[in-house]
């Protein structure tokens, strides 16, 4: 049995329980067994947790009248129920912290409806996002929220995170495209908010709360998607600049002097750069002298329109310090650009050095020079080497740190907590916050209180509460115990 931290226990998940289960599921809707109970209780989180987090039992439901009948069920025994998707988060959210049982919705996997004079895509959330994002093009439209995990996420994962990626600069992360949501409350009652109207002021926007709330105040069932004109031409930059205060400043003139909003801005630092060349054994272009490189992607739908932005592009770059600016318009050298950024995410998790911390803050544009200036004294004061990359027009810097010198799993666990909260003071005062798209979850929970007031902090706690007085809707989340 787990304990509800301040509140009376939750329930075990006896063997009565698992025939009740079964009952709503049929037998191979449940299962308790172990291999199983493992898989389906951890996510991409790195560095892993330091302890496990092991379900009783993983249900898998196939309609929303199931997913309502098992919370019903368990919100009367007081049993905690932690919703998964394809398990591919990075923040703990999926991971049961007090145990009970893992809701997959991986059989919810139907793409219901694509609405083409509405320009809607009504959808299961057990759907792999790219598939979304395909089933669109093959009807001559885009879905624009496609995360970089797009290949290997599901889109319910992706609106319990309001997932972001490398398109937010210009089309908004997933909450932007969610024109209405189907969800299962804790105690088992079904609402539906929004639908395929694009406007609507009726009560509160509950679709952009329980969208981003991690699984905590509701499950979503079935997700109406707003879909866009596809765009027909797309080209790529590549730009080694000196340092990322050239970086952050270009992307600025691209936007202000250029007038051009690309549909991706992204940046490798250098040592980022040099991780990838070792891993891959390539050469990357200006790595001796580049401090950091941009990719910038334009999106249109002529083909002279996008050059004529690449061009001023290209323009702005070489007027303000770029090293050198590289395009690519045909797939192959397209994909040669994109290839290097997948392999610096690719080398990490091939990795085998011990993690400090893997980190996903957000900081306002602006200030990411500053930021970026500090972090090596920062990271000296922890002993921690480090690379960054990102979403630098979002100020969205994915952070990894590693110990400098050979270090046991319990000494890592104390300096991981100092360095991160040393580090989070600097993004705070900066203007920034915890986690940019990545989510709070189970990993960062303890530091949310060094973002949000106590007032903000009591106001997560009433919302969940009316949502779930009970508390079994994947406890352990976001803020603290209270
Ligand atoms: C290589 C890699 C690249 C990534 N790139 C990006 C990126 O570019 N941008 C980005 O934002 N993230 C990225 N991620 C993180 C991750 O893919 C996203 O957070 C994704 O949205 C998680 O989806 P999932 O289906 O795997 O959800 P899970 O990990 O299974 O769950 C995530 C959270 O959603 C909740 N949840 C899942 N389904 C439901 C549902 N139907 N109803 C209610 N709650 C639910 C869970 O309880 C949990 O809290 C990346 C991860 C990897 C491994």
């Amino acid at each position: 049995m787990s304990d509800r931290p301040g509140r009376t226990a939750y329930a075990p998940v006896t063997e009565m329980v698992v025939r009740d289960l079964e009952a709503i599921l049929g037998a191979s809707g449940v299962t308790v067994d172990e291999d199983k109970r493992m898989a389906y209780s951890a996510d991409e989180t790195l560095p892993r947790f330091e302890r496990d987090y092991p379900a009783d039992a993983v249900c898998f439901p196939e309609t929303t009248e199931q997913v309502s009948a098992v919370m019903r069920y368990a919100n009367l025994n007081l049993i905690p129920v932690t919703p998964r998707g394809a398990g591919t988060g990075l923040s703990g959210g999926a991971v049961p912290a007090h145990g009970g049982i893992v809701l997959s919705l991986e059989r919810m996997n139907r793409i219901i409806e694509i609405d083409a004079v509405n320009r809607t895509l009504t959808t299961e959330p057990g759907v792999i996002t790219s598939e979304i994002t395909r089933a669109a093009r093959e009807r001559g439209l885009f879905y624009a929220g496609d995360p970089c995990s797009g290949d290997i996420s599901f889109i319910g994962g992706n609106v319990a995170e309001n997932a972001g990626g490398n398109k937010v600069i210009k089309y908004g992360a997933t909450g932007q495209h969610v024109l209405g949501l189907e969800a299962v409350l804790p105690d088992g009652r079904v609402v539906e908010f929004g639908g395929k109207r694009r406007k609507d002021v009726t009560g509160y926007d509950f679709i952009h709360l329980i969208t981003g709330s991690e699984g905590t105040l509701a499950v979503v069932t079935r997700i109406i998607l707003n879909l866009l004109p596809l765009p027909r031409r797309v080209t790529d930059l590549l730009v080694p600049v000196p340092d990322i205060g050239s970086a952050v400043r270009l992307v600025s003139l691209v936007m202000t002097e250029g007038g051009i909003v690309p549909s991706s801005v992204e940046f490798m630092d250098r040592q980022s750069i040099l991780n990838v060349e070792k891993y891959a054994g390539m050469k990357v272009p200006f790595s001796e002298d580049a401090g950091a490189y941009l990719i910038i992607q334009l999106d249109g739908m002529d083909r002279s329109s996008l050059w004529r932005d690449a061009e001023r592009i290209g323009d702005i770059c070489a007027g303000n310090g770029a090293l050198e600016v590289f395009v690519a318009e045909d797939r192959s050298s397209r994909d040669r650009i994109w290839r290097i950024r997948r392999l610096v995410a690719e080398e990490e998790w091939t990795g085998s050095m011990p993690l400090l911390s893997k980190e996903d803050i957000v900081v306002p544009c602006g200030a990411i020079p500053d930021f970026m200036n500090e972090l090596p004294t920062i990271a000296r004061r922890h002993r921690a080497t480090y690379n960054a990359y990102g979403h630098i027009a979002d100020g969205n810097i994915h952070l990894t740190l590693f110990p400098e010198d050979a270090a046991g799993p319990e000494d890592l666990h104390d300096r991981s907590d100092r360095l991160r909260r040393d580090l989070y003071s600097r993004v705070e005062s900066l203007g920034g916050a915890l986690s940019g798209e990545h989510g709070v979850g189970l990993k960062r929970a303890a530091y949310t209180p060094m973002f949000l007031n106590e007032a903000g902090i009591d106001l997560i706690r009433s919302v969940k509460r009316a949502f779930d007085p009970n508390n079994i809707l994947n406890p352990g989340k976001i803020v603290p115990h209270a």
